[in-house]
């Protein structure tokens, strides 16, 4: 046993199934502090998920307390005046596990020289992959641009590897404290009370994250390709906000769906998770897409800035039901149907030709399972900037989108209540709508562009570059 004190910085790992950096330093130390930093800076604009990070600090706190650990929050402007400062000492090993993030490799690389160069111990796990980013490349050594080839070679190579003996998380000796001025998990609440709703919807935590996975798999996995696409039913794991803050891995997520199904949902359901791994791939390659385009040619793409259509789009105000139900989704509990972030998001790139940029920030400051890599990723598939994207030139009706998804409107009426006595023939197009009851532009507004008009604008603004 080693007689230093174990550490264990704590970052999207709030599990203990599969948390291979805080099971060896239980395994190798008697003593063991977890802790986390939190930089405001990050979570600046992620509002929603200050909400979830906050309870999942809270949970995991009473988690780990069962093991005779700590969980020590502190504040911190920078990792880097952090860590000079804590590797002064050398009384402790280090733990932690990647975060397949082009900023947080980089760092690990930095924390790595400062650490060997001081002689203090330290070791870094795997992260919440199925691969490792460098493990998946074409035979020439470059990494993969397009999702399928991609998907065929990730998924050969997790299932050619061995799987690793799981490492459980020991009860430690004895409980201590390490650093001074820890914060409390509620600190971290965002000042505005909006979250309020989530309470109702969610429960931040490992405990329901393995249950809501074993839910999908007995309910809706087998269904998954069918009624993935509808926004009106629960037709998805909507495992996603515990996918980014790990407290699933999502080799668990592949274990239970192999061993307790068999189907063409269970299929799909994976590719899924195999999207997500494409997007980690691709911000670790290509790094500049996290904040430029993947396509340079859209550098020169002539977008509009238009404060009144950008606010009447945050708002769910635009007059089309099937985006406005989407962004009033989004607000009222940080998470929205993939189907409708897509028809929401073709909306403001092509209909008002405005920068995925703006929609990014907004979904980023909105959504409780925001991730980097996924989220721009999304944006820029959208945009047709993206890898392996939807071309520019498809562009959604939100009409027909609404028809074909939400056929009896039922998505629509629970976010838009102000649309609830009109009838499927008009629920996706008010404006056809004639009744003294129903007013457009007192009841629901007028749609802030015409379908037809803003189609044929986008594609004259797309021939520009
Ligand atoms: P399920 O359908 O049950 O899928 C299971 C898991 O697979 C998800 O939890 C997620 O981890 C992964 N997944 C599913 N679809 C995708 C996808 N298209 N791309 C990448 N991973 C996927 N997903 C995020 O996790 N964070 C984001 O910030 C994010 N931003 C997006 C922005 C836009 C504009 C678009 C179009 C998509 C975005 N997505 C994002 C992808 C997708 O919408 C969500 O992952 C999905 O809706 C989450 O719901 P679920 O857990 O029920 O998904």
């Amino acid at each position: 046993m080693d007689k230093k004190i174990g550490l264990f910085w704590l970052r999207d790992d709030f599990r203990m199934i599969k948390n291979d950096g805080l099971a060896e330093a239980t395994i190798n130390h008697d003593q063991v502090i977890v802790f986390y930093l939190y930089k405001q800076e990050i979570y600046k604009y992620q509002e929603a998920q200050k909400w979830w990070l906050s309870k999942s600090l809270i949970n995991f706190k009473e988690k780990l307390n069962k093991f005779n650990i700590n969980l020590e929050i502190l504040e911190t402007n920078s990792f880097k005046n952090f860590f000079d400062k804590l590797t002064k000492k050398n009384d402790f090993k280090m733990y932690w596990n990647k975060v397949y993030e082009p900023d947080f490799l980089k760092f690990d690389k930095y924390l790595s020289n400062i650490m060997q160069s001081k002689n203090i111990s330290y070791k870094i796990c795997k992260g919440n992959a199925l691969n490792e980013i460098d493990e998946i490349k074409k035979n020439d050594g470059s990494p993969f641009k397009v999702f399928t080839p991609f998907w065929k070679s990730a998924e050969k190579n997790f299932l050619d590897k061995i799987p690793p003996k799981q490492k459980k998380i020991k009860k430690t000796k004895s409980k201590i404290t390490y650093f001074k001025s820890c914060i409390e998990p509620e600190k971290i609440l965002p000042q505005k009370k909006w979250f309020k709703n989530f309470e109702k919807i969610w429960l931040p935590g490992e405990e329901s994250a393995l249950k809501e996975l074993q839910n999908f798999i007995e309910n809706r996995i087998s269904n998954y390709s069918e009624k993935r696409n509808f926004p009106n039913i629960i037709g998805t794991s909507k495992l996603s906000p515990f996918i980014k803050f790990g407290q699933i891995h999502v080799e668990t997520i592949w274990d239970e769906c192999k061993n307790k199904t068999k189907s063409i949902g269970t299929t799909k359901f994976l590719t899924e998770i195999g999207w997500r791994e494409f997007n980690h791939s691709l911000i670790n390659h290509f790094p500049y897409m996290l904040k430029n385009n993947y396509s340079k040619k859209f550098d020169k793409f002539p977008w509009k800035k238009n404060s009144k259509f950008l606010s009447a789009w945050k708002k769910g105000l635009t007059g089309y039901p099937i985006v406005d139900a989407g962004m009033r989704e989004l607000y009222s509990t940080g998470w929205m149907h993939n189907r409708v972030r897509m028809i929401v998001g073709s909306f403001l790139v092509k209909h008002l030709l405005i920068d995925w940029k703006e929609g990014e920030k907004f979904f980023r400051n909105c959504l409780l399972d925001y991730s980097p890599a996924s989220n721009v990723s999304g944006w820029q598939w959208v945009a047709g900037c993206g890898a392996d994207a939807a071309p520019y030139f498809r562009i959604f009706n939100p009409i027909l989108q609404g028809e074909k998804f939400d056929k009896e409107g039922e998505y629509v009426k629970k976010w838009l209540p102000e649309l609830k006595n009109l009838s499927s023939k008009y629920i996706h197009k008010p404006w056809e709508f004639n009744d003294e009851k129903f007013k457009l532009g007192r009841d629901y507004p007028y749609p802030i562009v015409k379908h037809e008009e803003a189609r044929l604008k986008a594609l004259d603004a797309f021939k520009k570059i």
